[in-house]
């Protein structure tokens, strides 16, 4: 009998496999985003951006995020003489991810800057840098949101807003003026309720009489407190005034230890590399921020903003999607033919595009309007009063559908960690969850239908701003506001398909004004039109797959 004589490397030869995506420039790569950053005004910020596009495309960042997601923080409650530390070791790859994030003021340029089209600018560079590694994202946000709230109490903002400013990130556990920078975290939710946070039972004392920017002793907890090595966080605690917002920082003044106690990390299903941690005060320091019985109304300044980077961050996760879907399938060949060649795999090459561009151009333009109403315009803020919620609701919905569906396109190599695909489709469901839920949403369109109708009017208005261009879009619109509010009994029951559609009659007229031409084509006649199944890649025959997916190319 023959003998076949091969060495360990040459049993077979590999072919037919994908070579490495490599390093490539997220934002350049990404015509929508580019369009809608100059569209949206800030084409004075691309090569800002663009900077962070080349780190968060490089291979060096995906190896970072990907090392930062395999080795998750973890708690140290004591050292070894039995002190307690209440610390969190996080591995190196997250603290330059976040010194980089920090480094290019993704948490805080717009309020440094503060010109036209600065939160466009920093948005955009949020879901690039967001596409590298989702988890550092908590952080950024937290602190590009903690701003607006900390204002509200202007002797506290004068101490803190410096720190939160800086560009400079330094993760030591030391007192904050010891350090060049700070984080801030945020801490409403309790065990017996996050959405309910008038529930909460977290007591606050006043130390020397109370009132606006003064001490408390903070004793209670809270069951979710993400980014724990954060210097400080807003947090809520029940006064004599009722609810109220609280600086809780991680050191005292006189440069102890706060008295609180890390108790645990959570095991989490994704958003690995950031540690979201159960602390307990014990008679904690903090300070009082605005007036007592003010904490929903203060603390919701800062849940505007990160739930505009929910909806970015859930846009960016589809760009990721399409990306790596499109790099794949351009390389992979099966039956003799590249499955991007093949007219069902552009089917649902181009389905995922069109819901990538929908969501990408929306957002930015919802961070438009942030920066608009800042600036004081009215029109705006009752725009955004409605639309983050819509689009909070719809992006986050769609995300994690959206990340299996590209995760299929690598087929059994999309399922292994290596792709990066497992770690997508694990973060997908979270931007839906916090900062408001997905119900939570709906029923803050349905109050603001009855509290500020005008913000409704304002959403239309933008809508109908592609009105006679798309009888698709005409009608559609025409049918919704038969339904708003239509039977008030039913209203709850019936508000995720409301919104779902205010969703999509936005996208659709932002698609029709701004998008390509084959792409509000496909959206209107699926998503509006009704031609299309329950599943992506299920575009009309017609629809004009070439230009869609030439579109989304991360080479183009
Ligand atoms: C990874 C992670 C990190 C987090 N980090 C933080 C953090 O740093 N700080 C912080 O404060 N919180 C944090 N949270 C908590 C998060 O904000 C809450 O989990 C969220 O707000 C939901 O609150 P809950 O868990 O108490 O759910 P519940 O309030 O019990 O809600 C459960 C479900 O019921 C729905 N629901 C609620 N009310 C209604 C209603 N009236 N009608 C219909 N449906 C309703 C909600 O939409 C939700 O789907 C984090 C959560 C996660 C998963």
């Amino acid at each position: 009998m023959a003998t076949v004589e091969r060495s360990a490397t040459e049993t077979h030869e590999v072919f037919n496999q994908p070579a490495p995506l490599g390093d490539y420039n997220v934002f350049e790569a990404d015509r929508p985003l580019r369009e809608a950053v100059r569209r949206e005004g800030a084409e004075w910020a691309e090569e800002r951006i663009a900077a962070v596009g080349a780190l968060a495309g490089s291979v060096r960042a995906r190896e970072l995020g990907a090392l930062a997601n395999e080795n998750p923080p973890r708690l140290r409650t004591h050292d070894r003489f039995g002190h307690r530390v209440d610390e969190v070791e996080f591995h190196p790859a997250w603290d330059e991810l976040l010194g980089e994030a920090v480094g290019h003021e993704l948490h805080s340029a717009p309020w440094k800057d503060p010109r036209p089209g600065a939160h466009v600018a920093r948005g955009a560079a949020f879901a690039c840098m967001g596409q590298a590694e989702a988890g550092i994202g908590c952080p950024i946000s937290m602190t590009y949101s903690v701003i607006p709230a900390l204002r509200t109490q202007p002797d506290l903002a004068a101490e803190w807003e410096p720190r939160f400013l800086s560009d400079r990130y330094d993760p030591a556990n030391r007192p904050a003026p010891e350090k060049p920078g700070a984080l801030a975290g945020m801490g409403m939710t309790e065990k017996q309720g996050g959405t309910d946070v008038r529930a909460n039972t977290t007591l606050a004392r006043p130390v020397n009489g109370g009132g606006p920017g003064a001490e408390y002793e903070l004793t209670g907890h809270k069951w979710f407190m993400s980014a724990p090595m954060c210097d400080a966080f807003l947090v809520l605690a029940q006064a004599d005034g009722g609810i109220s917002c609280f600086l809780f920082p991680r050191w005292t003044p006189d440069g102890e230890r706060n008295r609180f106690r890390l108790q645990r990390l959570k095991d989490k299903l994704g958003n690995r590399s950031n540690a979201s941690s159960e602390i307990e005060f014990d008679s904690a320091s903090a300070w009082l921020v605005g007036e007592e019985g003010a904490g929903v109304r203060t603390i919701i300044e800062m849940v505007n903003h990160t739930r505009l980077d929910c909806v970015l961050g859930g846009s960016a996760g589809m760009r990721a999607g399409v990306v790596g879907a499109l790099h794949h399938t351009a390389q992979r060949s099966v039956f003799g033919e590249n499955l991007i060649d093949q007219p069902l795999m552009r089917n649902v090459l181009a389905d995922l595009s069109v819901e990538s561009e929908a969501a990408t151009i929306s957002a930015m333009r919802l961070a438009r309007a942030y920066d608009e109403a800042l600036a004081g315009d009215a029109e705006a803020q009752s725009f955004k009063r409605v639309a983050n919620a819509v689009l909070k609701y719809w992006i986050c919905k769609r995300a994690p559908v959206h990340a299996v569906e590209s995760l299929e396109c690598l087929g059994g190599n999309g399922f292994v960690e290596e792709s990066g695909m497992p770690r997508l489709f694990r973060e997908s469901p979270l931007n839906s969850i916090w900062e408001g839920s997905g119900n939570v949403q709906c029923l803050d369109v349905l109050r603001a239908m009855v509290k500020s109708p005008d913000s409704v009017e304002a959403f239309f208005a933008e809508v109908l701003e592609g009105a006679g261009a798309e009888p698709r879009l005409d009608g559609y619109v025409a049918a919704l506001r038969e339904q708003i509010p239509g039977d008030i009994e039913t209203i709850q029951a019936r508000a995720r398909s409301v919104i779902e559609r205010m969703a999509l009659a936005l996208q659709a007229s932002l698609l029709v004004r701004y998008g390509d031409p084959a792409t509000a084509d496909a959206f209107c006649a699926s998503r509006l039109a009704g031609d299309w199944g329950n599943a992506f890649g299920t575009l009309p025959a017609g629809t004009d797959f070439g230009r869609i997916i030439e579109r989304h190319q991360p080479a183009s």
